[in-house]
């Protein structure tokens, strides 16, 4: 009620009301909005101020709290706690019997335990916080455009600007972002499936008068609704509710497009936490059971108990966890960075596997700029001039100037190219401008050229139908009336255009135009005109192929096969869109990096041949199999071929999704582009689906898993190195921690079989190491830069093992190293320090890992040979470590709390000395490699 008395006082309409009920001209009225001109700018401020951003409110995700508590679901962190209360009860049965050694602060390691607990959980807190934000952000920055009409202007607004009362232009690939009345439809049909679970699409249409008030939502026919796509044709809408009043915002179904998932590795990383502690248990319980067969007293059965416990501690990998998720947000802002928006988070690891792109031609690997270069009728030859999209140029015959007004055949030619065309060309200061496709831009441009520009001549000639654009149709048709159809040739009072690919237009012509009228077409005509076309398409042009026909009446929506015949050709137009000059050498890195480029066009063969020998994508022989050949290939006989052809021309959408299954039965891991409604299948089932940031339809994007900012191959590449370098840098870092889990683990066990009468390392000190003194430098290893061959490298293997390629024996090699050299120490150090023994070995383990971590970063480039700053972080993150290591030792209150012994000098210098052997071993095994590989590649002799 109280929304409604607002309403009335604002004289704003209500959101709510049932507008599909209601006359056109009704709800025009009500909205005061201008069929024509739209809004003007300072109402359109008013109502956003009065209606609110157009946006769906997030629902109740996880409270702060949720995400905290969330936190200790990990099955590690709960067998921590495990321990902890363990080693509280010892503590409490050991002060309730008086039997607390002198000077133990009583539940010391259980209040030190559960601090750790909870820091780590503060911690994972803080980055799934951090994480939520950034997806937030990403999100923002996905959020669509929408085209609208303001004050008689079209420009292209976030989807979040709308307001009630705008006018709103859909196409096919749109996705709807608000609620509206149709006011034009011109072969609208909308997938409403994320509203009323009906798949099949419904068909919009102008209701003037509009619907019964009970219509049920499926069957609005005059209404759009947010959140539903466009999935063909064209429309004009009223927007008539915003944000949380739209169908979609009542029933509060959220459109969540980034989805944080977990990653494979995250996966498998669970899972190996689960192994561990189940590992750990079943030690605990041995170690436990065995040994208290053997003894009976309590003091030596607590013994045996803090043995497991430290052992259950030192098994797992507490630090993992957090080091992964950080890795995977900074390669996420890397790939931001360098403008490939990740919007399932897994692309960030499996980019680096990619050994296939295909991409789309233009706008990807061209500039999609295009420039009218030559012009083709039956009477004249014509090169064009000008740049840009500036309509100042000229028309040359043989080096003469040519005025078009005087040749009624290229007049007529520049007439279709305006009326078949939904693109706006603007003056916006100095630079001109164009609003949709720039192949339709292109052609305002040179119709402006020979003084004729869209504002006139679609007021003289309205448009009364079409039979829009697709990629599968590769035309499009305009029906318009003739302003003065008296004087027409016949009785027509209707005039069809057409233009699309020439190959498809001349089929559907019987006669060409010419300054002297019209002339049946022969073969030899026809073979004429697409040696023409197959001359310019060699040079690289996009040619269009133009036709018109005179109808006595205006065709049915559905009627193209019948209308779209017996038309008169008109000519060709020829566009040139220049290869991006970056792709050049990005296709030169795909290759070296043993990534196949493959282009899939809706374009001539000739044109994506030319354009391919430019970029180094194929050889200059090399065969463009076309979407007609692959028609009628099976799917069998098309994964023989898909391996050595790289140039797919003419294709349609459902072709993509052929060549991605025989790509990938062939073992590939394909990245593929798409921009258009109908590559979503295709986007969906290639294992990197690749939409368009700035031409891709939101079908598209919803689809895929990256998004390219800039539209451009480059970016691909770019992605992938940067998910080389993610996933070399989890693998290092996992070999770093892993191996001193493992060194730890076989050290404490040591200890009881070399009749040591003490744990080396108690519960506490061992948290300390997995997590600071592992952890930090991980972390730092998680941002190391690529190295320098990353793309000179094979892709990795998708399906082998995070352990594959020897990191699996790594681990257990330099877990084993590691125990050695500290087992060593610790019968040196048991029998000649008795004191500061355990000190000792908790201080090598930990300065053993600073080596490691230096000599980890590379397993074949030596680290004297190797720039040291190269990733800074890495040495302060050592150094910091290294500091608080010795603050443990030095500074009395840690001392006291961590167990530790003051080191003489003498001491620290033999745990120094001895720490460096896991360094040295790692350093050795480089050169064994180096050896290894040189023996087996002889340098050639000459
Ligand atoms: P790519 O698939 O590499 O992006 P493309 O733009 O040529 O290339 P489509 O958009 O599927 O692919 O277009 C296929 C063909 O349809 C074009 O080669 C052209 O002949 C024709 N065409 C493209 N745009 C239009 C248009 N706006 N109106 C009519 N025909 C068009």
């Amino acid at each position: 009620m109280i929304v409604s008395d607002l309403h009335e006082k604002t004289s704003l309409p209500d959101p709510a009301a049932p507008w599909h009920h209601q006359a056109i001209a009704h709800v025009l009225q009500v909205f005061q909005t201008d069929e024509q001109q739209g809004l003007e700018g300072p109402e359109v401020e008013r109502r956003q101020q009065f209606y609110g951003p157009n946006e769906i409110e997030a629902g109740r995700g996880r409270n702060t709290w949720e995400i905290f508590l969330d936190q200790f679901k990990n099955v590690m962190l709960i067998m921590l706690i495990v321990v902890a209360l363990i080693s509280g009860v010892i503590d409490f049965v050991e002060l309730r019997a008086n039997a607390l050694p002198e000077g133990t602060v009583p539940f010391k390691d259980t209040i030190a335990i559960m601090a750790i607990v909870v820091l780590n959980g503060l911690l994972g807190f803080m980055q799934e916080s951090r994480a939520e934000k950034a997806l937030a952000a990403l999100k923002k920055m996905s959020s669509p455009q929408v085209r609208v009409c303001r004050g008689g202007q079209f420009s292209e607004v976030k989807a979040a600007q709308l307001v009630p009362g705008d006018l709103m232009f859909i196409e096919a690939g749109s996705q709807l972002s608000a609620d509206g009345l149709v006011l034009e439809a011109a072969q609208l049909q909308v997938r409403e499936s994320a509203l009323t679970g009906e798949a099949n699409p419904v068909t919009k249409r102008i209701c003037p008068v509009g619907l019964a008030a009970d219509t049920p939502l499926g069957d609005r026919q005059n209404m759009v609704f947010s959140g539903t796509e466009v999935l063909q044709g064209r429309g004009k809408i009223l927007v008539t509710a915003t944000g949380m009043s739209t169908e979609l915002g009542k029933i509060a179904q959220m459109l969540q497009s980034v989805k944080a998932s977990q990653t494979p590795l995250q996966k498998r990383m669970a899972h190996l936490g689960k192994i561990l502690v189940t590992g750990s248990l079943i030690l605990v319980i041995l170690v436990v059971v065995f040994g208290s067969l053997q003894v009976g007293n309590f003091s030596r059965i607590k013994e045996l108990i803090e043995v497991s416990l430290s052992m259950a501690v030192a098994v797992v990998p507490e630090g993992l966890p957090a080091v992964i998720t950080v890795t995977l947000a900074i390669g996420t802002q890397r790939m931001v960075k360098r403008q490939a928006l990740i919007r399932k988070l897994p692309a960030v690891e499996t980019l680096g596997s990619v050994d296939t792109i295909c991409s789309d031609k233009t706008g990807t690997l061209t500039q999609n700029k295009m420039v009218v270069q030559r012009l083709e009728t039956q009477d004249q030859s014509l090169r064009v001039t000008g740049e840009g999209y500036a309509p100042i140029g000229e028309f040359l015959s043989q080096d003469q100037n040519l005025n078009p007004t005087q040749h009624p055949e290229v007049q007529q030619l520049l007439r279709a190219c305006v009326l078949c065309n939904d693109a706006v060309l603007k003056q916006d200061d100095q630079d001109w401008l164009i609003i949709g496709d720039p192949t339709e831009g292109a052609l305002l441009s040179l119709a402006g050229k020979g003084d004729l520009f869209a504002e006139a001549l679609q007021k003289e000639w309205p448009r009364l139908g079409e039979f829009p654009f697709s990629s599968e149709r590769k035309r499009m048709s305009v029906i318009c009336a003739m302003p003065n159809p008296d004087q027409a040739e016949s009785t027509a009072a209707y005039l069809l255009c057409c233009k699309g690919s020439p190959e498809l237009v001349l089929e559907r012509c019987q006669t060409y135009q010419t300054a002297t009228g019209i002339f049946p077409l022969q073969a030899e005509d026809r073979a004429a005109i697409l040696q023409r076309n197959n001359e310019m398409a060699q040079a690289g042009l996009r040619v269009l192929g133009f036709a018109q026909r005179c109808l006595t009446y205006v065709p049915e929506a559905q009627a193209e096969v019948n209308a779209e015949q017996e038309m008169v050709w008109l000519g060709l137009v020829g566009m040139m869109d220049a290869p991006r000059p970056e792709v050049k050498e990005a296709v030169a890195k795909c290759r070296a990096a043993g990534i196949r480029p493959v282009m899939i066009t809706g374009d001539h063969q000739l044109t994506a041949q030319a354009i391919a020998q430019q970029l180094g994508i194929a050889t200059p022989d090399a065969k463009a199999l076309t979407g007609l050949e692959l028609s009628k290939l099976s799917q069998v006989d098309l994964e023989a071929m898909v391996e050595t052809v790289s140039i797919y021309a003419r294709v349609a959408p459902e072709h993509k999704l052929r060549i991605v299954q025989a790509l990938q039965s062939r073992g590939k891991f394909v990245a593929m582009t798409g921009d258009g409604v109908n590559d979503a299948p295709a986007l969906k089932q290639a294992d990197i689906g690749i939409a368009m940031g700035i031409t891709g339809t939101d079908v598209s994007k919803e689809a895929s898993d990256m998004v390219l900012l800039d539209d451009n191959f480059a970016t691909i590449v770019a992605a992938t190195e940067e998910g080389r370098v993610v996933y070399t840098n989890i693998r290092h870092f996992i070999q770093y921690i892993l191996g001193s889990n493992i060194g730890e683990v076989i050290t404490i066990a040591a200890a009881p079989l070399i009749g040591l009468s003490e744990v080396p390392l108690i519960p506490l000190q061992i948290l300390w190491m997995n997590l600071v003194t592992d952890g930090l430098p991980a972390l730092a290893l998680a941002i190391e830069p690529a190295e320098p061959d990353v793309m000179q490298r094979r892709p990795f293997n998708p399906q082998e093992s995070i352990f594959a390629r020897g990191l699996g024996a790594y681990i257990l090699r330099i877990g084993l190293i590691f125990s050695v050299i500290s087992i060593a120490l610790m019968a040196y150090s048991y029998n000649a320090h008795p004191d500061n023994w355990k000190t000792m070995v908790f201080t090598t383990l930990c300065l053993s890992q600073m080596g490691h971590a230096i000599a980890v970063r590379s397993r074949t480039q030596l680290t004297l040979t190797s720039n040291p700053l190269r990733n800074p972080y890495l040495i302060i993150a050592v150094a910091a470590t290294t500091i608080l290591q010795l603050m443990l030792i030095y500074v009395e209150p840690l001392r006291l709390f961590f167990d530790t012994q003051r080191l003489s000098g003498q001491q620290l210098l033999i745990c120094l000395g001895v720490s460096t052997l896991l360094f040295v071993w790692v350093e050795l095994e480089k050169l064994v490699i180096q050896w290894y590989w040189a023996w087996k590649n002889p340098p050639k002799s000459r």
